[in-house]
């Protein structure tokens, strides 16, 4: 590992982002057998989150891929089951409001980028804007007539107690220290409003039988992905930034990626892959997590 001269005369740090743990905890980071290009992962001794050793440099390079037009909006495969996820994830947040549609609810998405989440959420009935740092995804959704910001979170200056709901689709897992944004998100959320995080699940059946090759820990398909959460690291991260867990779930295990196996091989590793996907998601165990945090009342 390379190293680096600190700021402060005789101090020396590593070259490495993250140098403890994300969540907050105090304990080690202990390599694991997860072996990535930047170096084995590292899990918290504490809450088991799964930390990259990647450089401050590399991971700045690897967030580029962001910046295009077509940001996340999903293709023609991918749209029907867009469309279920955003109809079963805006149900669930208008159950914790207690809204029957939607209709005057506000609800920010952060990270929105090209907007597809956001078209969702208006579609359901909410009164929902947008957050993206991301140039061109954001000057995409703002010429589809969506209403986003360009920038960061902080950056808005949204007031106090603005909103009843914000989404944090696929955004935790790319922050070094995610405790600011949290913190920022108890800020603009009213009183008992709802944060909904959806990342990936370090501590999933896919991880134990995929490791390193999960298409998910890799920089060069997912630029930025730093930080892989499990439901017990993100119920300890919520719980210090003021949010109680109202209904933490995980779903689907993958086996393989297609360009791995042969077709009869693929076939096979779809039908296991079926099989698993109930008990994963009963014992917590899906590579795929979505979390719903109601802002704890002062
Ligand atoms: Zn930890």
């Amino acid at each position: 590992m390379s190293r680096i001269k600190g700021r402060d005369a005789g101090q020396v740090v590593s070259g490495r982002l993250i140098e403890c743990c994300p969540v907050g905890c105090s304990d080690t980071l202990a390599e694991t057998t997860i072996v990535l290009p930047e170096g084995p992962l590292r899990r918290c001794q504490a809450c088991g989150q799964l930390v990259s050793q990647i450089t401050a440099t590399a991971y700045a390079s690897s967030m580029k891929e962001f910046d295009t037009p077509r940001g996340t909006l999903p293709t023609l495969r991918t749209q029907r089951r867009h469309d279920a996820r955003a109809a079963k994830l805006f149900g669930m947040v208008n159950t914790l409001i207690r809204s029957e549609s939607g209709t005057g609810v506000r609800l920010l998405d952060i990270g929105c980028s090209s907007g597809a989440l956001l078209r969702s959420a208006m579609m359901h009935g909410f009164d929902a804007e947008g957050v993206e740092p991301a140039a061109q995804a954001a000057e995409f959704a703002k010429s589809t007539g969506l209403k986003v910001f360009h920038g960061y979170l902080e950056a808005a200056r949204f007031p106090e107690s603005s909103f009843d709901a914000v989404t944090l689709m696929e955004v935790i897992e790319h922050l070094p220290d995610p405790s600011v944004l949290l913190r920022e998100v108890g800020r603009i959320l009213k009183p008992n409003g709802v944060l909904v995080v959806g990342t990936g699940n370090g501590a999933s059946w896919t991880v134990r039988l995929v490791g390193a090759r999960w298409g998910y820990f890799q920089v060069a398909e997912h630029g930025g992905h730093i930080s892989f959460f499990n439901p017990l690291s993100l119920a300890i991260l919520a719980q210090r930034c003021g949010f109680d867990v109202e209904r933490s779930e995980t779903r689907r295990v993958s086996l393989a990626e297609r360009k791995e196996a042969g077709y009869l091989s693929y076939r096979l590793l779809r039908v296991a892959t079926e099989v698993l996907a109930m008990p994963a998601r009963m014992f917590g165990k899906g590579h795929d997590m979505l979390v719903f945090l109601r802002k704890r009342p002062i």
